[in-house]
């Protein structure tokens, strides 16, 4: 078969023409035209209240430490089975993660076990909605109410992407977006930060604006600008800005396509699921976002042997997160207890190739040959 690799970037069309007029306008520092256009797209599209684009998703997360004035000692709860930055940008600001396991179903933080890892030190729980399927909101809503603690959600992976009607990045006080090259909606490295809760808007744009007032002053509401605050560099360039704008002018072609893609996997390899090969369960409330096609193995040694089975095809898929509380870093802070579930989607769970320009024959031969591998 022809190389298929795992991912590829898609240009849209007009991402190499705006980037040209990002810097025939002169200002290709942050918050330029096209970042604005970027903006406004994010809160008339999703009715999101108030969003700044960011250099990446970490970057959105690290201001969301901040703001939320993250200290030595406090706890956030989050998923094992994820991403280091999810975490990484709270450890930064010293806080202790009480890492919690996956659901048997889903990849998702398993939100029935996090009352019991609810202490006084609790400050956030973190959901992180993986292949961009929501976990459960409601519920988890209700216990940060109940306990007086903020949610962030990670919807890095969750453009686009629903829960009872509600766009994810919506429903924490605050939310963490990625255009890095391998999601749906890219500008090769990039992120967004939403705040949902006004009383975060102000201090975002100073923690963004390297702790200062710039952004007030550029709008006329303060006669000079200073240093009021901690904070970063954390604005992308107007050229990220004018790529990114392109696809989202494209972001209802794009999902189409990858949800055409999806839907053929999940077709042909359904019949997997009788030999116990698990596919990606949805719950009722939340939608698909076609961020990602995955398959559950049933062991490690079987999805090893899948994954070169389809390398000697020229076919390239591949296995995601290695369980944090494991890791290198924070074994020896982790409290002991065992995340059975995250370590089995760590063993077991496999991505297959997807991306836009995947033919409909592509995505047919490549579900041929699994299912061959498995008869
Ligand atoms: C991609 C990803 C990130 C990091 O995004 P960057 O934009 O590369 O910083 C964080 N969390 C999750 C769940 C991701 O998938």
């Amino acid at each position: 078969m022809k190389y298929t690799p795992f991912n590829k970037p898609y240009l849209s069309g007009n991402e190499t023409d705006y980037i040209k007029n990002a810097v025939l306008s002169g200002k290709i520092s942050g918050d330029g035209i096209f970042t604005k256009k970027c903006h406004e797209f994010f809160e008339k599209k999703y009715g999101f209240k108030k969003v700044l684009l960011t250099t990446s998703c970490t970057d959105a997360l690290e201001m969301a430490a901040i703001l939320l004035d993250i200290k030595e000692g406090d706890e956030v709860i989050a998923p094992s089975y994820t991403f280091v930055s999810t975490v990484n940008a709270f450890v930064l600001r010293g806080a202790k993660i009480i890492f919690i396991d996956s659901g048997s179903d889903n990849p998702n933080m398993d939100v029935d076990k996090i009352e019991t890892l609810i202490s006084e030190k609790t400050k956030v729980i973190l959901p992180v909605h993986y292949a961009g399927i929501s976990c459960d909101m409601d519920k988890l809503m209700e216990l940060a109410k109940k306990y007086n603690v903020f949610v962030v959600e990670d919807a890095a992976q969750a453009i686009d992407s629903f829960y009872k009607g509600k766009p994810l990045g919506s429903l924490g006080h605050l939310a963490a977006f990625s255009f890095h090259e391998t999601k749906n909606i890219i500008s090769g490295e990039g992120g967004m930060l939403v705040i949902n809760d006004d009383q975060f808007a102000n201090r975002a744009e100073i923690i963004r604006e390297k702790g200062t007032n710039r952004s007030s002053f550029f709008r006329g509401e303060v006669d000079k600008y200073g240093w009021v605050d901690i904070g970063s560099s954390f604005l992308p360039s107007d050229i990220i800005a004018a790529f990114l704008y392109a696809q989202l002018e494209n972001i209802d072609n794009i999902q189409s396509r990858r949800k055409e893609i999806w839907n053929i996997y999940n077709n042909k390899l359904e019949s997997l699921k009788a030999k116990g090969v698990k596919l990606p369960y949805i719950n009722k409330d939340a939608t698909n976002n076609a961020h990602m096609f995955y398959l559950v193995c049933r062991n490690l040694t079987e999805r090893t042997e899948l994954i070169n089975y389809l390398k000697e095809k020229n076919i390239y898929s591949v296995f995601h997160y290695l369980s944090l509380h494991k890791s290198p870093f924070y074994k020896d802070k982790h409290d002991g207890s065992t995340l059975i579930n995250s370590d089995y989607y760590s063993d077991c769970l496999l991505r297959l190739p997807m991306y836009y320009e995947l033919t409909n024959d592509q995505v047919e031969t490549i579900s041929s040959f699994i299912l061959n591998f498995y008869k």
